[in-house]
């Protein structure tokens, strides 16, 4: 995702407002793709890019929905985040022969425009939550036939000797973080 920043290079303490909705994909597909299919909807983009010495800053928040199975009934659940970003885009005209690349965050098109995607990318995967529940108090699937205990009384209690088939589920550690 290019954005023009020609009046802001060059010109530290110039300012400007980016505010955009942008479906996932926008942010590419590859390597992220399974990310991408768990995003509902747009990613709002709340950002400020600054003009600094030594290239653009660019901060702000990343608002988006996911959409994940609970960790214990796998029922989808809807989460929202709000990702708050500040990375700086290097000018490479700034920058010493040495320093090292950031791939990614950097002036390109002759130091005209910034790529979002890899900022995007970054920050939605690094937030993805990782496990979520549907209620602190779920009740999940029974260890021993697989119902949904939310739903059915199955009729199998705790402490029974579980189905060794469902054993393995008896060890995972599904408290909430
Ligand atoms: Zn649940």
């Amino acid at each position: 995702m290019r954005v023009s920043v020609t009046e802001l290079v060059g010109n530290p303490g110039e300012t400007r407002e980016l505010t955009r909705a942008v479906p996932p994909e926008t942010f590419g597909e590859d390597p992220w793709g399974p990310v991408v299919t768990a995003v509902e909807g747009d990613v709002a983009m709340a950002l400020h890019l600054d003009a600094v010495v030594e290239g653009i800053l660019v901060r702000g928040t990343l608002g988006f929905d996911v959409q994940l199975p609970c960790a214990r009934c796998l029922e989808p659940q809807h989460v929202h985040r709000d990702v708050a970003v500040a990375e700086l885009f290097l000018d490479p005209a700034k920058q010493d022969e040495d320093d090292e690349d950031d791939p990614g965050y950097e002036l390109i098109d002759g130091r005209t425009a910034i790529d979002l995607s890899t900022l995007a990318r970054d920050a939605l995967v690094i937030d993805l939550p990782v496990r979520v529940v549907c209620r602190e108090d779920c009740l999940g699937l029974c260890p021993r036939c697989g119902a949904d205990r939310n739903r059915v009384d199955c009729g199998h209690r705790p402490g029974e000797e579980p189905d060794p088939r469902w054993a393995k589920l008896a060890d995972l550690d599904l408290r909430p973080e």
